[in-house]
Protein backbone atom coordinates (compact mmCIF):
# COMPACT_ATOMS: atom_id res chain seq x y z
CA UNK A 1 0.00 0.00 0.00
CA UNK A 2 0.75 3.33 -0.27
CA UNK A 3 0.75 6.53 1.96
CA UNK A 4 0.61 5.98 6.12
CA UNK A 5 -1.67 3.61 7.63
CA UNK A 6 -5.04 4.82 9.07
CA UNK A 7 -4.37 3.49 12.11
CA UNK A 8 -1.08 1.93 14.22
CA UNK A 9 -1.92 0.28 17.50
CA UNK A 10 1.83 0.26 18.98
CA UNK A 11 3.22 -1.64 22.43
CA UNK A 12 0.64 -3.92 22.78
CA UNK A 13 0.44 -7.73 22.92
CA UNK A 14 -1.34 -9.05 19.51
CA UNK A 15 -3.41 -12.36 19.93
CA UNK A 16 -2.23 -13.86 16.95
CA UNK A 17 -4.06 -17.74 15.80
CA UNK A 18 -0.93 -19.30 17.57
CA UNK A 19 -0.81 -16.97 20.32
CA UNK A 20 -0.20 -13.70 22.07
CA UNK A 21 2.90 -12.06 20.73
CA UNK A 22 4.17 -8.61 20.79
CA UNK A 23 3.59 -6.87 18.27
CA UNK A 24 2.29 -3.58 16.52
CA UNK A 25 -0.90 -3.57 14.38
CA UNK A 26 -1.09 -1.70 11.56
CA UNK A 27 -5.04 -0.96 10.10
CA UNK A 28 -6.17 0.48 6.50
CA UNK A 29 -9.45 0.78 4.41
CA UNK A 30 -11.29 -0.74 7.53
CA UNK A 31 -8.66 -4.27 7.34
CA UNK A 32 -5.81 -5.38 9.29
CA UNK A 33 -2.54 -3.99 6.92
CA UNK A 34 -0.14 -5.73 9.19
CA UNK A 35 1.47 -7.04 11.83
CA UNK A 36 5.05 -6.01 13.04
CA UNK A 37 7.81 -6.26 15.38
CA UNK A 38 7.18 -3.66 18.18
CA UNK A 39 8.91 -0.10 16.60
CA UNK A 40 9.29 -1.50 13.16
CA UNK A 41 5.66 -0.31 11.87
CA UNK A 42 4.52 1.98 9.03
CA UNK A 43 3.64 5.77 9.43
CA UNK A 44 0.06 6.49 10.22
CA UNK A 45 -2.68 9.29 10.40
CA UNK A 46 -3.38 7.65 14.24
CA UNK A 47 -1.55 6.20 16.48
CA UNK A 48 -2.62 4.00 19.84
CA UNK A 49 -0.80 3.96 22.55
CA UNK A 50 -1.89 -0.01 24.25
CA UNK A 51 1.33 -0.44 26.01
CA UNK A 52 0.34 -3.09 28.86
CA UNK A 53 -2.51 -3.88 26.89
CA UNK A 54 -3.29 -7.14 24.86
CA UNK A 55 -5.35 -6.99 21.61
CA UNK A 56 -8.09 -9.60 20.84
CA UNK A 57 -9.97 -10.14 17.38
CA UNK A 58 -12.72 -8.37 18.05
CA UNK A 59 -15.32 -10.67 19.80
CA UNK A 60 -18.03 -12.40 17.53
CA UNK A 61 -21.04 -13.37 19.37
CA UNK A 62 -23.20 -16.06 17.72
CA UNK A 63 -26.23 -16.18 19.92
CA UNK A 64 -27.88 -12.51 20.79
CA UNK A 65 -31.51 -11.13 20.98
CA UNK A 66 -32.91 -7.87 20.85
CA UNK A 67 -35.89 -8.84 19.21
CA UNK A 68 -36.35 -5.40 16.96
CA UNK A 69 -38.10 -3.38 15.39
CA UNK A 70 -40.70 -4.85 17.98
CA UNK A 71 -40.67 -4.66 21.72
CA UNK A 72 -38.43 -1.66 21.96
CA UNK A 73 -38.88 -1.43 25.57
CA UNK A 74 -36.86 -4.48 26.14
CA UNK A 75 -34.29 -2.78 24.72
CA UNK A 76 -33.61 -1.61 20.80
CA UNK A 77 -31.27 -2.25 17.82
CA UNK A 78 -29.13 0.99 18.93
CA UNK A 79 -29.27 0.15 22.86
CA UNK A 80 -27.94 -3.49 22.94
CA UNK A 81 -25.41 -2.93 20.57
CA UNK A 82 -23.51 -0.27 21.86
CA UNK A 83 -23.53 -2.25 25.42
CA UNK A 84 -22.34 -5.04 22.72
CA UNK A 85 -19.64 -2.12 21.80
CA UNK A 86 -18.67 -1.70 25.56
CA UNK A 87 -18.39 -5.63 25.98
CA UNK A 88 -15.67 -5.69 23.32
CA UNK A 89 -18.09 -7.30 20.88
CA UNK A 90 -17.76 -6.36 17.29
CA UNK A 91 -20.13 -8.88 15.19
CA UNK A 92 -23.41 -10.25 16.69
CA UNK A 93 -25.67 -12.18 15.07
CA UNK A 94 -29.52 -11.76 15.88
CA UNK A 95 -31.67 -14.32 16.66
CA UNK A 96 -35.12 -14.61 14.55
CA UNK A 97 -37.38 -14.27 17.80
CA UNK A 98 -39.12 -10.87 16.55
CA UNK A 99 -42.71 -9.89 16.53
CA UNK A 100 -43.82 -10.98 13.50
CA UNK A 101 -41.22 -13.83 13.80
CA UNK A 102 -37.89 -13.72 11.36
CA UNK A 103 -39.50 -16.34 9.28
CA UNK A 104 -40.31 -15.16 5.90
CA UNK A 105 -38.51 -13.51 3.05
CA UNK A 106 -40.17 -10.05 3.88
CA UNK A 107 -39.91 -10.08 7.70
CA UNK A 108 -35.77 -10.82 7.05
CA UNK A 109 -35.54 -8.11 4.53
CA UNK A 110 -37.14 -5.55 6.87
CA UNK A 111 -34.86 -6.74 9.90
CA UNK A 112 -31.58 -6.39 7.90
CA UNK A 113 -32.42 -2.48 7.22
CA UNK A 114 -33.88 -2.06 10.58
CA UNK A 115 -30.55 -3.19 11.59
CA UNK A 116 -28.07 -1.78 8.92
CA UNK A 117 -29.79 2.00 9.98
CA UNK A 118 -29.35 1.60 13.73
CA UNK A 119 -26.33 -1.23 14.53
CA UNK A 120 -23.49 0.10 16.30
CA UNK A 121 -21.47 -2.98 14.71
CA UNK A 122 -21.44 -5.75 12.13
CA UNK A 123 -24.41 -7.82 12.54
CA UNK A 124 -25.91 -11.14 10.74
CA UNK A 125 -29.27 -12.34 10.99
CA UNK A 126 -30.78 -15.83 11.85
CA UNK A 127 -34.27 -17.01 9.91
CA UNK A 128 -36.18 -19.35 11.19
CA UNK A 129 -37.20 -21.87 8.38
CA UNK A 130 -41.06 -20.81 8.51
CA UNK A 131 -43.25 -22.88 6.45
CA UNK A 132 -40.28 -25.01 5.62
CA UNK A 133 -41.02 -24.70 1.51
CA UNK A 134 -37.70 -24.75 -0.63
CA UNK A 135 -39.23 -21.27 -1.95
CA UNK A 136 -38.94 -19.33 1.24
CA UNK A 137 -35.61 -21.45 2.14
CA UNK A 138 -33.52 -20.33 -0.84
CA UNK A 139 -35.66 -16.86 -0.67
CA UNK A 140 -34.20 -16.34 2.55
CA UNK A 141 -30.49 -17.53 1.72
CA UNK A 142 -30.68 -15.35 -1.07
CA UNK A 143 -31.24 -12.29 1.36
CA UNK A 144 -28.19 -13.52 3.24
CA UNK A 145 -29.60 -15.02 6.51
CA UNK A 146 -26.00 -16.34 8.92
CA UNK A 147 -27.71 -19.29 9.91
CA UNK A 148 -30.62 -20.93 10.90
CA UNK A 149 -32.20 -21.44 14.42
CA UNK A 150 -35.37 -23.97 15.46
CA UNK A 151 -36.92 -24.60 18.60
CA UNK A 152 -38.31 -28.46 19.52
CA UNK A 153 -40.23 -26.78 21.85
CA UNK A 154 -43.76 -25.17 21.78
CA UNK A 155 -44.49 -21.34 21.67
CA UNK A 156 -44.31 -20.17 25.12
CA UNK A 157 -48.41 -18.76 26.35
CA UNK A 158 -49.02 -16.00 24.41
CA UNK A 159 -45.83 -15.55 22.27
CA UNK A 160 -47.23 -17.24 19.03
CA UNK A 161 -45.93 -14.96 16.93
CA UNK A 162 -42.53 -14.52 18.03
CA UNK A 163 -42.35 -18.28 17.29
CA UNK A 164 -44.15 -18.67 14.13
CA UNK A 165 -42.27 -20.96 11.82
CA UNK A 166 -39.23 -21.18 14.44
CA UNK A 167 -40.88 -23.73 17.04
CA UNK A 168 -41.57 -27.26 15.72
CA UNK A 169 -42.29 -29.35 18.94
CA UNK A 170 -43.40 -32.25 16.48
CA UNK A 171 -40.26 -34.37 15.73
CA UNK A 172 -41.59 -35.40 11.95
CA UNK A 173 -41.37 -31.10 11.29
CA UNK A 174 -37.93 -31.35 13.47
CA UNK A 175 -36.80 -33.58 11.33
CA UNK A 176 -38.06 -32.12 7.90
CA UNK A 177 -36.84 -28.81 8.91
CA UNK A 178 -33.32 -30.25 9.73
CA UNK A 179 -33.24 -32.20 5.90
CA UNK A 180 -34.62 -29.25 4.08
CA UNK A 181 -31.51 -26.63 5.82
CA UNK A 182 -28.95 -29.76 5.74
CA UNK A 183 -28.74 -28.44 1.69
CA UNK A 184 -27.75 -24.91 2.33
CA UNK A 185 -24.55 -25.81 4.30
CA UNK A 186 -25.34 -23.28 7.09
CA UNK A 187 -25.41 -23.88 10.61
CA UNK A 188 -28.69 -24.77 11.64
CA UNK A 189 -28.76 -23.80 15.52
CA UNK A 190 -31.10 -25.62 17.72
CA UNK A 191 -33.03 -24.88 21.26
CA UNK A 192 -32.98 -28.32 22.29
CA UNK A 193 -35.67 -29.37 25.13
CA UNK A 194 -38.63 -31.93 24.60
CA UNK A 195 -41.95 -30.31 24.46
CA UNK A 196 -43.53 -33.27 25.86
CA UNK A 197 -41.30 -33.86 28.82
CA UNK A 198 -41.91 -30.30 29.68
CA UNK A 199 -45.51 -30.47 29.23
CA UNK A 200 -45.16 -33.27 31.88
CA UNK A 201 -42.66 -31.89 34.44
CA UNK A 202 -44.47 -28.42 34.10
CA UNK A 203 -47.67 -29.92 34.84
CA UNK A 204 -45.58 -31.48 38.54
CA UNK A 205 -43.95 -28.22 39.15
CA UNK A 206 -47.42 -26.40 39.20
CA UNK A 207 -47.95 -27.47 42.64
CA UNK A 208 -45.08 -26.53 44.09
CA UNK A 209 -44.09 -22.98 45.48
CA UNK A 210 -43.67 -20.38 42.48
CA UNK A 211 -41.30 -18.07 45.02
CA UNK A 212 -39.04 -21.06 45.07
CA UNK A 213 -36.45 -20.37 42.75
CA UNK A 214 -36.48 -24.30 42.17
CA UNK A 215 -40.07 -24.19 40.93
CA UNK A 216 -38.03 -23.17 37.65
CA UNK A 217 -35.63 -26.20 37.51
CA UNK A 218 -38.16 -27.96 38.52
CA UNK A 219 -40.21 -27.21 35.44
CA UNK A 220 -37.52 -28.20 33.33
CA UNK A 221 -35.21 -30.66 35.00
CA UNK A 222 -32.00 -31.48 32.56
CA UNK A 223 -33.61 -34.57 31.06
CA UNK A 224 -35.57 -32.08 29.01
CA UNK A 225 -33.04 -30.95 27.73
CA UNK A 226 -30.41 -34.18 27.17
CA UNK A 227 -33.60 -35.95 25.07
CA UNK A 228 -33.94 -33.41 22.84
CA UNK A 229 -30.55 -33.52 22.41
CA UNK A 230 -30.06 -37.32 21.97
CA UNK A 231 -32.79 -36.88 19.52
CA UNK A 232 -31.60 -34.68 17.40
CA UNK A 233 -28.59 -36.06 17.52
CA UNK A 234 -30.15 -39.09 16.23
CA UNK A 235 -32.00 -37.48 13.64
CA UNK A 236 -28.83 -35.89 12.23
CA UNK A 237 -27.32 -39.34 11.48
CA UNK A 238 -30.05 -38.62 8.81
CA UNK A 239 -30.46 -35.38 8.16
CA UNK A 240 -27.11 -34.45 7.54
CA UNK A 241 -27.22 -30.69 8.83
CA UNK A 242 -24.32 -28.45 10.03
CA UNK A 243 -26.32 -28.92 13.44
CA UNK A 244 -25.52 -26.73 16.58
CA UNK A 245 -27.11 -27.45 19.70
CA UNK A 246 -27.67 -24.20 21.82
CA UNK A 247 -27.02 -23.11 24.97
CA UNK A 248 -25.76 -26.78 26.81
CA UNK A 249 -26.69 -26.43 30.78
CA UNK A 250 -26.42 -29.77 32.30
CA UNK A 251 -23.93 -32.59 32.74
CA UNK A 252 -25.90 -35.20 30.94
CA UNK A 253 -26.54 -33.39 28.08
CA UNK A 254 -22.37 -33.05 27.84
CA UNK A 255 -22.45 -37.36 28.19
CA UNK A 256 -25.00 -37.12 25.52
CA UNK A 257 -22.99 -35.18 23.43
CA UNK A 258 -19.92 -37.10 24.10
CA UNK A 259 -21.78 -40.58 23.25
CA UNK A 260 -22.49 -39.22 19.87
CA UNK A 261 -18.91 -37.39 18.71
CA UNK A 262 -18.10 -38.31 15.59
CA UNK A 263 -21.87 -39.78 13.94
CA UNK A 264 -22.54 -36.26 12.19
CA UNK A 265 -21.32 -32.56 11.97
CA UNK A 266 -22.74 -31.48 15.36
CA UNK A 267 -21.25 -28.59 17.63
CA UNK A 268 -22.61 -27.71 20.61
CA UNK A 269 -22.32 -23.91 22.99
CA UNK A 270 -22.89 -22.93 26.90
CA UNK A 271 -23.08 -19.52 27.71
CA UNK A 272 -21.61 -17.39 30.78
CA UNK A 273 -24.42 -17.73 33.44
CA UNK A 274 -24.24 -21.71 33.07
CA UNK A 275 -20.23 -21.37 33.48
CA UNK A 276 -20.26 -19.02 36.21
CA UNK A 277 -23.46 -18.71 38.22
CA UNK A 278 -25.88 -22.27 39.60
CA UNK A 279 -29.13 -22.51 41.25
CA UNK A 280 -27.40 -20.46 44.31
CA UNK A 281 -27.79 -17.16 42.11
CA UNK A 282 -30.82 -17.48 40.96
CA UNK A 283 -31.98 -17.94 44.31
CA UNK A 284 -30.50 -14.82 45.36
CA UNK A 285 -31.29 -12.92 42.28
CA UNK A 286 -34.97 -14.06 41.48
CA UNK A 287 -37.00 -14.05 38.79
CA UNK A 288 -34.04 -11.77 37.13
CA UNK A 289 -32.21 -14.67 36.47
CA UNK A 290 -34.94 -16.91 34.96
CA UNK A 291 -33.27 -18.06 31.91
CA UNK A 292 -34.34 -20.76 29.65
CA UNK A 293 -33.06 -24.05 29.77
CA UNK A 294 -32.48 -22.78 33.36
CA UNK A 295 -29.29 -22.39 35.52
CA UNK A 296 -28.28 -25.56 37.61
CA UNK A 297 -26.25 -27.39 39.58
CA UNK A 298 -22.62 -26.83 40.69
CA UNK A 299 -22.14 -30.69 39.05
CA UNK A 300 -23.54 -29.52 36.07
CA UNK A 301 -21.42 -26.28 35.54
CA UNK A 302 -18.24 -28.62 36.90
CA UNK A 303 -19.63 -31.03 33.82
CA UNK A 304 -19.30 -27.90 31.69
CA UNK A 305 -15.72 -26.70 32.46
CA UNK A 306 -14.56 -30.40 31.65
CA UNK A 307 -16.57 -30.33 28.10
CA UNK A 308 -14.56 -27.17 27.44
CA UNK A 309 -11.25 -28.55 28.43
CA UNK A 310 -12.24 -32.00 26.48
CA UNK A 311 -13.57 -30.32 23.31
CA UNK A 312 -16.84 -31.76 23.69
CA UNK A 313 -17.86 -27.80 23.93
CA UNK A 314 -16.01 -25.00 21.66
CA UNK A 315 -18.31 -22.25 21.88
CA UNK A 316 -19.25 -19.77 24.51
CA UNK A 317 -22.15 -17.24 23.76
CA UNK A 318 -24.24 -14.49 25.84
CA UNK A 319 -28.05 -15.51 24.52
CA UNK A 320 -28.00 -12.14 25.76
CA UNK A 321 -31.86 -11.18 26.01
CA UNK A 322 -33.28 -7.82 27.43
CA UNK A 323 -36.48 -7.54 29.31
CA UNK A 324 -37.91 -4.48 30.84
CA UNK A 325 -37.94 -4.00 34.37
CA UNK A 326 -41.67 -3.53 34.37
CA UNK A 327 -42.26 -7.22 33.05
CA UNK A 328 -39.28 -9.01 35.30
CA UNK A 329 -40.65 -6.99 38.27
CA UNK A 330 -44.56 -7.82 37.52
CA UNK A 331 -43.44 -11.01 37.98
CA UNK A 332 -41.32 -11.09 40.84
CA UNK A 333 -42.00 -13.99 43.38
CA UNK A 334 -43.49 -16.21 40.56
CA UNK A 335 -40.98 -17.96 38.47
CA UNK A 336 -43.65 -19.27 35.92
CA UNK A 337 -44.78 -15.79 35.15
CA UNK A 338 -41.33 -14.32 34.82
CA UNK A 339 -40.31 -13.56 31.10
CA UNK A 340 -36.99 -16.05 30.41
CA UNK A 341 -34.01 -14.31 29.98
CA UNK A 342 -30.65 -12.81 30.88
CA UNK A 343 -28.58 -9.47 29.47
CA UNK A 344 -25.24 -10.82 29.17
CA UNK A 345 -23.60 -9.32 26.47
CA UNK A 346 -21.22 -6.77 29.02
CA UNK A 347 -20.54 -9.81 31.04
CA UNK A 348 -19.28 -12.78 28.65
CA UNK A 349 -15.61 -11.08 27.60
CA UNK A 350 -14.61 -10.30 31.90
CA UNK A 351 -15.91 -13.37 32.85
CA UNK A 352 -13.86 -15.01 30.20
CA UNK A 353 -10.65 -13.09 30.93
CA UNK A 354 -11.32 -13.71 34.06
CA UNK A 355 -11.24 -17.54 34.15
CA UNK A 356 -8.32 -16.96 32.49
CA UNK A 357 -6.29 -15.08 34.75
CA UNK A 358 -7.92 -17.90 37.52
CA UNK A 359 -5.79 -20.00 35.30
CA UNK A 360 -8.95 -22.54 34.61
CA UNK A 361 -7.84 -21.77 30.89
CA UNK A 362 -5.65 -20.15 28.40
CA UNK A 363 -6.29 -16.85 26.57
CA UNK A 364 -5.95 -18.38 23.58
CA UNK A 365 -8.62 -21.00 24.38
CA UNK A 366 -10.54 -18.17 25.57
CA UNK A 367 -10.99 -16.17 22.54
CA UNK A 368 -11.51 -19.11 20.72
CA UNK A 369 -14.70 -20.22 22.46
CA UNK A 370 -15.91 -16.77 22.67
CA UNK A 371 -14.65 -15.86 18.72
CA UNK A 372 -12.74 -17.68 16.46
CA UNK A 373 -14.63 -21.00 16.64
CA UNK A 374 -17.70 -19.03 15.96
CA UNK A 375 -16.14 -17.21 12.90
CA UNK A 376 -15.04 -20.72 11.66
CA UNK A 377 -17.85 -22.41 12.04
CA UNK A 378 -20.07 -19.72 10.22
CA UNK A 379 -17.46 -19.87 7.47
CA UNK A 380 -16.14 -16.10 8.02
CA UNK A 381 -12.47 -17.16 9.49
CA UNK A 382 -10.10 -15.38 9.33
CA UNK A 383 -11.73 -12.41 7.52
CA UNK A 384 -13.50 -12.28 11.41
CA UNK A 385 -11.83 -13.83 14.04
CA UNK A 386 -8.51 -13.44 13.33
CA UNK A 387 -6.03 -10.33 13.20
CA UNK A 388 -4.41 -11.27 10.26
CA UNK A 389 -2.93 -9.54 6.98
CA UNK A 390 -6.19 -8.93 5.23
CA UNK A 391 -8.71 -9.28 8.01
CA UNK A 392 -11.49 -6.99 8.96
CA UNK A 393 -9.93 -4.56 10.75
CA UNK A 394 -12.56 -5.58 14.21
CA UNK A 395 -10.14 -5.29 17.40
CA UNK A 396 -10.88 -5.40 21.04
CA UNK A 397 -8.01 -3.47 23.28
CA UNK A 398 -8.09 -5.57 26.84
CA UNK A 399 -6.66 -4.92 30.07
CA UNK A 400 -5.70 -8.41 31.75
CA UNK A 401 -4.49 -6.71 34.78
CA UNK A 402 -7.35 -4.52 35.45
CA UNK A 403 -10.66 -5.07 37.05
CA UNK A 404 -14.34 -4.72 35.60
CA UNK A 405 -16.89 -4.01 37.99
CA UNK A 406 -20.70 -4.68 36.38
CA UNK A 407 -23.50 -2.38 38.22
CA UNK A 408 -26.10 -0.64 36.83
CA UNK A 409 -24.47 2.54 36.77
CA UNK A 410 -21.90 0.84 34.67
CA UNK A 411 -23.98 -1.11 31.91
CA UNK A 412 -25.10 0.04 29.02
CA UNK A 413 -27.73 -2.41 28.19
CA UNK A 414 -31.14 -0.82 28.34
CA UNK A 415 -32.12 -4.34 30.45
CA UNK A 416 -29.38 -2.80 33.21
CA UNK A 417 -31.98 -2.78 36.05
CA UNK A 418 -32.52 -6.18 35.78
CA UNK A 419 -28.95 -7.69 35.15
CA UNK A 420 -29.09 -8.94 38.67
CA UNK A 421 -27.58 -12.04 38.07
CA UNK A 422 -24.34 -11.17 37.23
CA UNK A 423 -24.65 -7.51 39.08
CA UNK A 424 -21.92 -6.72 41.84
CA UNK A 425 -19.46 -9.18 40.05
CA UNK A 426 -15.45 -8.20 40.18
CA UNK A 427 -13.52 -9.69 37.29
CA UNK A 428 -9.84 -9.36 36.62
CA UNK A 429 -9.96 -7.94 32.90
CA UNK A 430 -11.34 -4.92 31.31
CA UNK A 431 -12.45 -3.79 27.64
CA UNK A 432 -10.39 -0.38 27.21
CA UNK A 433 -11.40 -0.21 23.60
CA UNK A 434 -13.38 -1.41 20.57
CA UNK A 435 -12.69 -1.40 16.91
CA UNK A 436 -15.00 -2.22 14.40
CA UNK A 437 -13.50 -2.44 10.64
CA UNK A 438 -11.06 0.60 12.12
CA UNK A 439 -13.24 2.96 13.71
CA UNK A 440 -13.29 3.23 17.05
CA UNK A 441 -16.60 2.82 19.00
CA UNK A 442 -15.82 2.62 22.28
CA UNK A 443 -13.28 3.82 24.41
CA UNK A 444 -12.55 4.37 28.33
CA UNK A 445 -16.35 3.37 28.86
CA UNK A 446 -17.69 6.27 26.29
CA UNK A 447 -19.66 5.06 22.98
CA UNK A 448 -18.06 6.96 20.21
CA UNK A 449 -19.24 4.92 17.23
CA UNK A 450 -22.49 5.82 15.48
CA UNK A 451 -25.82 4.23 15.08
CA UNK A 452 -25.44 2.73 11.40
CA UNK A 453 -22.12 2.62 11.62
CA UNK A 454 -22.00 -1.69 11.39
CA UNK A 455 -22.44 -3.93 8.23
CA UNK A 456 -25.03 -6.79 7.09
CA UNK A 457 -22.76 -9.69 7.62
CA UNK A 458 -23.98 -12.92 4.95
CA UNK A 459 -21.95 -16.36 4.59
CA UNK A 460 -20.55 -14.94 1.40
CA UNK A 461 -19.43 -11.67 2.87
CA UNK A 462 -15.97 -10.24 1.30
CA UNK A 463 -13.20 -12.22 3.46
ZN1 LIG B 1 -31.44 -17.61 22.72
Amino acid sequence: MTGPLDTLITGGEVLLPDGPCRADLGLADGRVAGVYAPGTGPDAVEVIDAAGKTLLPGIVDIHFHVRAPAYPERGTVQSETRAAAAGGVTTLFEMPISKPCCSTPEELAQRRDHFAQNAFMDFGLYAAPGDLTVASRDAMMALGCIAWKIFTTAPPPGRADEFDGLAFPDEADQLRALTLLAGTGLPVVVHAESAQLLEHFEAEASRLDPADAATHGASRPAVCESVAVAKLLAMNMTAQAKLHIAHVTSAETVDVLRAFAGTSDFTAETCPQYLFTTEEDVARAGVYAKVNPPIRHQADQDALWQAIEDGVINYVTTDHAPFSHAEKQAAEGNFPAAPPGVPGIEFILPAMLDAVARGRLSLGRAHDLVCANGARRYGLFPWKGALLPGSCADVTIVDLTDETALSAETLHTHAREVAHLFEGRRLQGKVCRTIVRGKTVFEDGRITGTAGGGSFVTPRAEK
